[in-house]
This record gives structure tokens, sequence and C-alpha cells, in this order.
């Protein structure tokens, strides 16, 4: 997880300083992120003139509402092209720590869900596993409409690197034998777990492995 895309920080932050009152504005990217930068920033400027008009999504479709706080609520879910991995927000904290936020969409929004005992499990399973596999998990989190999760990690990591830190937790996961504190002193759902439908959720993920990096239709 070492690795560090290229320029990132020090463009973002040189963006915010030129442009007070933005806020964390300046901050979120979306979709795939590289190359979309300047646009996304670009047209964050002309919106504070006149909002709110339609504007480019980075992934060049449109979203008609009033620009939110919440970065998927900016994202035209009609657009992505599930099963997906793509940054959803990154943040330095006060004391120049980075954290990254992953969409780790399983299922087409709108269109499909997981149900709701294994999108739970999955939950168990990869926050335990995956830090087996790593020092930088800080979460993995349902989304709450079951079409997906989120996965915080510290640093900038290079897309490559995180994606193969999901393939082998998810691999992992597949020759599991129990989901990780699923009972009732370590959970508050002890009894909604499915092992074999969490299993069921990352083979699937996994035979579309290929798939990952491609965020839209
Ligand atoms: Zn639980």
């Amino acid at each position: 997880m070492a690795g560090r895309r290229d320029g990132g920080m020090a463009g973002r932050a040189g963006h915010r300083a030129e442009r007070p009152g933005a806020g964390s504005h300046t901050d979120r990217r979306g979709g795939n992120v590289l190359g979309s930068t300047g646009r996304w920033d670009a047209q964050i400027g002309a919106e504070a003139e006149a909002p709110p008009t339609p504007r480019p999504h980075p992934e060049g479709t449109i979203v008609t509402q009033p620009k939110m706080n919440v970065e998927s609520f900016n994202l035209d879910h009609r657009t992505v092209a599930a099963p997906y991995v793509r940054v959803a927000d990154q943040k330095t904290l006060p004391h120049g720590d980075v954290i990254t936020k992953f969409d780790v969409r399983f299922t087409q929004p709108n269109e499909a869900h997981l149900d709701m005992a294994s999108v739970h499990s999955l939950e168990h399973l990869f926050a335990e596993h995956s830090r087996n596999r790593s020092g930088d998990v800080i979460d993995f989190s349902p989304m709450g409409c079951q079409t997906g999760f989120y996965l915080i990690l510290q640093g900038d990591p290079a897309m490559d690197d995180v994606l193969s830190l999901i393939e082998g937790t998810l691999t992992d996961i597949t020759t599991a034998t129990e989901v990780p504190a699923a009972n009732e002193v370590q959970c508050g759902w002890g009894a909604n777990h499915t092992l074999e439908g969490a299993q069921g959720v990352a083979r699937d993920f996994l035979a579309a492995r290929d798939e990952w990096s491609t965020v839209t239709r």
C-alpha cells in the first residue's frame, strides 16, 4: 500500500488556496478521478457564480440538482456500471494525514441489491480479514441501499494496491469457515448472518474482477 498518485495533494492544496470559500468542495472527486480533477474544479468555480446550474459530472453526465454535501449524492447513479471500485472522497486531516474513501459497488444501483444478511456478514468478514492483509484499513461499512460498501483507508494508496487488497480479502472470505463475531456479545443482531450468502456475494464480485476499474456504462 505504499504507492501514491503523482501530484495529488499538492495540486489540490493549490486549488484550495486560490479559491477561499470553496471549502471542502475542492477535495471532492468523483468517478474514476484520475484526469477529472481539473474539469470538476473548474465547474465548481463556475457554479459558485450562479448556483444551481446543470453541471457535468466528472464522468461526463449531467446532474441537475444543486451540489450537495455528500459526494455520492452528486453521483448520477444511473451512469455507473457495477461492479466497480472508485475513489469517492479524500480528506487531509488537520495534521496532514490523508484518508481515502472508496466506493466498492457490488450491484447495479436501482436494478439489484444484496440481501441484508449477506451484507451484514460480508461487513463482518471483510472488516476482520482485510486487516490481516493491511494495516491501512480504517473502516468497511455497508451502504444503506445495499448495493455496496465504503472502504476507508489511511493514506493515498495506488488503485492497483486497493484492488489487490479487495481481491485478496474476498478470496480469503470464500474459504472462511465462520462469520467473525456473529453472536449476541459482539454484534447488535447476532442472528442476522449468512456465511454462505456472503461467500456467494464475494464469489460474484471476484468473478467480475476485470470489470472493477470500469466505473461508468
Ligand atoms: Zn454485526
